[in-house]
């Protein structure tokens, strides 16, 4: 297929390099009857070798002028192409109790982080994710805690998944090259989170409050709702700053009888 104009707002970097792609598709090991999804297809670099090894695929591309030349160019019946946007997308309708999905992408990285949230509402019918991301958002995806890059999307991936970082590929294997490193990653869900979480919806909106105001100590963020005696009683420092709890702290201070 010859190759479109690339659209920069949508992130659009073509993989080329064909010995990335082999490498690509050795981790992810697709078997024939796997039900996988490919986010942003594109001009199908990956679409096609998985559709040669795949019974069916199911692609999502938001750009109308890709979906369509990505329809006519795959025959056989096997590829489903939805023109959409991925982050409204309900992956739960691609899911069947016996399959769960298996999603694959070379992500928008404008889009990365919003997306592995919206992933992590379907975890339950998703297998596994094999993903392309910048480097520098796997680096803040497995941050230790006490840094810059220890944050909301680190403790609430760590709670849920479990994540690999395969190899990393510089910005030559894509069209137009990116300006940053990328890291291919394979994530998988968890089938009961890392540490008791008694309420989910509190400790999301626990995690997001106290990243959103990072700077400051948990005494004052939580002021109103835990005495600093009841911080201390969970073995935490009230002068702390959010940065320094491990992810399973954040579901203690968010539980009712903390
Ligand atoms: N997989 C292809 C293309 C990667 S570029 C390859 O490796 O060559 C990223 C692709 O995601 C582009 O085709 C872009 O149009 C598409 N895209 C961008 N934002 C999207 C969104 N929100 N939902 C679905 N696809 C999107």
């Amino acid at each position: 297929m010859k190759a479109p104009r690339a659209r920069k707002r949508l992130g659009q970097h073509f993989l080329h390099d064909p010995a990335v792609i082999a490498k690509i598709l050795a981790a992810i090991d697709v078997r024939r009857d796997d039900n996988v999804v490919e986010i942003g297809g594109g001009t199908g670099a990956l679409t096609r070798p998985l559709l040669d090894r795949l019974e069916k695929l199911a692609v999502i591309e938001l750009d109308p002028r890709l979906a369509r030349t990505l329809e006519a160019s795959a025959g056989g019946g096997k590829l489903t192409v939805h023109c959409a946007d991925a982050l409204e997308f309900d992956f739960g309708r691609l899911a069947d109790a016996t399959r769960p999905l298996r999603i694959v992408g070379n992500l928008p990285y404008n889009v990365s982080t919003p997306l592995l949230f919206h992933f992590l509402r379907f975890r339950a019918q998703i297998r596994d994710m094999h993903l392309m991301l910048q480097k520098e958002v796997v680096t803040r995806m497995t941050a230790r805690p006490g840094g810059k890059e220890y944050g909301r999307l680190t403790v609430m991936l760590s709670a849920w998944t479990e994540i690999e970082a395969c190899f990393d590929i510089g910005p030559g294997a894509f069209k137009p090259a990116p300006r940053v490193r990328s890291t291919f990653v394979r994530i998988r869900p968890r089938l009961e989170p890392k540490f008791a979480i008694e309420d989910e919806s509190r400790f999301a909106a626990l995690v997001a409050k106290l990243f959103s105001m990072r700077r400051k100590t948990l005494g004052r963020i939580l002021k109103g709702e835990r005495t600093a005696a009841e911080i201390e009683a969970l073995g935490l420092d009230p002068r702390a700053r959010p940065e320094t709890l491990a992810p399973g702290d954040f579901a203690r201070l968010a539980s009712g009888n903390g």
